[in-house]
């Protein structure tokens, strides 16, 4: 008898804790529509604003957008970059924050680790939330003896010391998409397609005298194993746009690497035509490691304004589409409809604002 009672009762609890977790389920899992694109607070980890026209914070702004703009060592000179980025920084703390960057002209000559210790110093003094290095690093910049100098170079590990030391955030650009090292017509994006047709001084398959794809992924992969404590930002995912399984091995590999999408995300659209479900789980799985960013670069002094910021806001709206809801839609270059891939509320605030501001913390609550 006392058996049967047993049995009775564990089977008793087994049925309600099934039904309470059955529960627990179908709450948690909740989604955002098209219309809560305004209301959801988000980030822009990638969005170079070079321009003293503050519209373009404010416009952000209006659309519950707070903006991270990374200096690059390329275009407006770098001291330029930064004063207009450290006063955004005074007048908009809430919704802006900026990377610092080092220009490395002074490679090769005996105080070139002191003068980038102190570019960097001098970022964080004015106001910067991390520093940012770039493509020219691998791409551009030679030594004394005419050979390119990649990311994992010796000379540079006593200012990636004291990167890490400091726990500064660090957010990289190196290399390209694997499509600048393949020929045109196996090139997986029209817009590629065209800016390497039109730029082949760029187009690296022409120039086998450089790094390879390879030895670009290679550099950054030796900079994660000998600095593995980096709180590391790969930007355009992690120049590794073309296959998501690549980038799982390193987030794997290195556990303070994170990725942001800008100016990629039309890579992992494809992507998600061929295999949905491959690429949803990518994004649950690595959730916490995402960074939301579009990566457009602002100069101008303000006449284009409307046209820009309405740029913006098409391709903001567009993403929120694809990474929050599960609508169809269309996008240049990319043949096929795109599905979005309805990641749950609490995967979206991650991708959109805690991931960026866990990494950078240059928000503060009110
Ligand atoms: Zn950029």
């Amino acid at each position: 008898m006392k058996e049967t009672v047993d049995v009775r009762l564990k089977a008793l609890v087994l049925a309600f804790s099934v039904f309470v977790l059955f529960n627990a389920c179908q709450k948690k899992v909740e989604y955002y529509t098209t219309n809560d694109f305004e209301s959801v607070k988000k980030t822009d980890a990638h969005l170079h604003i070079n321009t003293p026209d503050s519209r373009y914070l404010d416009f952000a702004a209006q659309h519950n957008f707070r903006i991270i703009s990374p200096n690059v060592d390329a275009g407006t000179p770098i001291g330029e970059q930064m004063n207009i980025a450290a006063a955004h920084r005074k007048s908009h703390p809430e919704n802006f924050a900026f990377l610092g960057t080092f220009s490395v002209d002074s490679f090769g000559n005996p105080g070139f680790v002191e003068d980038v210790i102190r570019q960097i110093d001098l970022s964080l003094e004015q106001g910067a939330s991390g520093i940012k290095i770039w493509k020219n690093i691998g791409m551009a910049l030679k030594d004394s003896a005419d050979n390119y100098v990649m990311v994992d170079d010796a000379a540079f590990d006593p200012i990636f010391q004291y990167i890490a030391d400091n726990e500064i955030p660090l957010m990289g650009h190196l290399g390209e998409p694997r499509n600048c090292w393949l020929p045109l017509e196996q090139m997986t994006d029209s817009g590629d397609y065209r800016y390497f047709k039109n730029h082949p001084e760029y187009h690296m398959l022409l120039h086998p005298e450089a790094p390879s794809y390879e030895d670009q992924i290679n550099a950054r992969d030796n900079l994660l194993r000998k600095f593995p404590d980096f709180a590391f930002v790969g930007a355009h995912i992690g120049s590794l746009e073309w296959n998501l399984d690549e980038v799982a091995k390193r987030l794997d590999e290195f556990p303070s690497m994170s990725i942001d999408l800008s100016a990629r995300i039309g890579h992992v659209q494809r992507q998600s035509i061929a295999d949905y479900e491959k690429v949803l789980n990518f994004f649950i799985r690595y959730q916490d490691r995402i960074l939301y960013g579009i990566d457009i670069t602002i100069s101008e002094g303000g006449d284009r304004f409307d046209d820009i910021a309405a740029g913006m806001l098409k391709k903001w709206k567009s993403d929120w589409a694809y990474l929050a809801t599960d609508s169809v839609q269309t996008i240049e270059n990319i043949s096929g409809e795109i599905k979005g891939l309805h990641l749950p509320k609490t995967v979206v605030n991650k991708i959109y604002y805690d991931n960026a501001n866990r990494y950078f913390n240059a928000f503060q609550e009110k």
